[in-house]
């Protein structure tokens, strides 16, 4: 038996972003509304009607392309993909075919472990393509009867295309993460996959290694997370092994498979397939797009820092990797992150403050991410403690409230009376009568136990509900405590 290696290519579905639909006016964001609201004659492919191309998406899709390195086509322009399907009102799909929008860009990737750190040196993928078309409604099955919501149909998407570059399941992943990272970086969609906005279709085959020839592959349909992605190549790759060696080969032709979910494997949607005709001509409403020089190079200067750029730069803070990886891959993690370090100087301050005390707090109070504090807020919890108004142990309880309540920090330590005790004489008050009342510690300090202090401290603290500053308390009891062993 041969040793054989996995051949892996994606076809990635991202959804863009843009305020509306990719040829109509309608609003783009369906989530939470009602079945077919979010609809007009256009996307719901009435006869008569015309596309109007969305300039926003069409920047988007732009942009995403340039943070792939793609060669942007100067002259692309759209074509009719015609299908019957009951989601696709039309008969036919407006996308791309031989011209598309970019071609032959990269991607550089790392495979990571559970802390975040690499495997291995840094892989590559390349992009086939990467065009435009627009979504279909969808379709959800109930019983014997199926519903359709067109709000869906007609969101701008971008299709990308990989080359065969990837080599097992957990590379066919990392890529996916890396690119999903992009899109987002750049703008050009959220890619949340709790929502659907990125899909994938995953090719594999295998192949003896050491060769370079490509096999008949398996397709498989319809791949909703990552973990399904993940999972269903493993399966897949163990599937095709097996085959492998029961009869002495690859697959003899192509095939098309569809993952299932609840069972966890794959199952056989087409056999023997004959390439699709879709019967593709340039989409006679839309003129041929034309991109100048000048407009991809002014879209290529105002590209943001990518992850990967992003990444080195995190990982000069003498962070762990898992935490360059959580920071980067949150930008509103990040926004809060680095006002806390300008401000501070300080990194491990604020990786404490940002991802241990917030994510913390938001976790025990089942708040998202989208309910942490404004950046401004942080700052201003921070100020307040390095003024001195309240301590640090006072702080991470200003910061639980303001996740509770949502509160900025003035108007929580003013409403809790949470103001530290940092005046002289009051500190030196209470020293005075915890000497007073902790006869015994005071002893057993005087005669050589260091550690008796702490429990004097740890006294004022209790007294004061921890709003005496505990550094003042420490220092007035030592020069306190001197006075009185030079006295007797
Ligand atoms: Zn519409």
């Amino acid at each position: 038996m041969p040793q054989l290696e996995a051949v892996i290519g994606l076809e990635v579905h991202a959804q863009m972003n843009t305020r509306s639909k990719m040829f109509c006016p309608c609003d783009n964001d369906a989530f939470g509304k009602a079945p077919n609201t979010t609809v007009c004659p256009v996307c719901m492919g009435h006869p008569g009607t015309l596309p109007a191309p969305n300039a926003e998406a069409i920047q988007k899709a732009l942009v995403a392309s340039l943070a792939l390195n793609c060669t942007i086509q100067r002259e692309n322009h759209f074509d009719r993909k015609h299908y019957f399907y009951p989601d696709l009102p039309a008969g036919f799909q407006i996308s791309q075919y031989d011209f598309p929008l970019a071609k032959a860009g990269m991607v550089h990737f790392s495979v990571v472990d559970a802390s975040g750190k690499a495997i291995g040196g840094e892989r590559e993928c390349r992009i086939t393509r990467l065009h435009m078309e627009n979504d279909a409604g969808k379709l959800t099955h109930h019983g014997n009867k199926t519903l359709c919501d067109f709000n869906r149909a007609g969101t701008p998407l971008m299709e990308i295309v990989t080359e065969p570059d990837l080599r097992s399941a957990q590379e066919a992943v990392a890529f996916a993460q890396e690119l999903r990272r992009i899109l987002i970086a750049v703008g050009a969609s959220e890619a949340d996959m709790f929502k659907g906005m990125m899909r994938f279709d995953a090719s594999i085959s295998l192949r003896e290694k050491g060769t370079q020839k490509l096999n008949p592959r398996s397709e498989i349909k319809n791949l909703n997370s990552f973990k399904a992605l993940e999972k269903a190549l493993t399966y897949e790759t163990k599937r095709l092994t097996k085959l492998w060696e029961e009869s002495s080969g690859p697959l003899p032709n192509d095939i098309t498979v569809g993952w299932m979910d609840e069972e966890e494997k794959t199952r056989l949607l087409r056999d023997k397939e004959t390439a699709m005709d879709y019967r593709y001509f340039p989409e006679p409403d839309i003129p041929p797009l034309v991109f100048s020089e000048k407009e991809i190079a002014k879209t290529r200067s105002a590209l943001p820092t990518l992850p990967q750029e992003l990444r080195k730069q995190y990982a000069g803070l003498g962070l762990t990797d898992a935490q360059v990886l959580q920071l980067t891959d949150v930008p509103q993690l990040r926004a809060l992150f680095d006002v806390v370090r300008e401000k501070t100087g300080d990194s491990k301050r604020a990786v404490a403050l940002v991802l241990t005390q917030l994510l913390g707090f938001l976790n025990a109070h089942g708040k998202a991410l989208g309910d942490a504090p404004a950046p401004e807020a942080l700052l201003e919890l921070v100020t307040k403690i390095d003024e001195g108004t309240i301590s640090a142990n006072a702080g991470k309880d200003v910061l639980e409230k303001m996740v509770a309540s949502g509160k900025n920090p003035s108007a929580i330590i003013e409403e809790e009376g949470m103001q530290q005790i940092s005046d002289d004489t009051a500190i030196e008050e209470l020293v005075a009568k915890a000497i007073e009342a902790n006869p015994q510690a005071v002893e057993s300090y005087t005669s050589g136990k260091g550690a008796a202090l702490g429990a004097i401290v740890g006294w004022v603290m209790k007294e004061t509900k921890g709003q005496a500053d505990p550094k003042k308390v420490n220092d007035l009891l030592l020069k306190k405590l001197s006075q009185a062993s030079s006295e007797s």
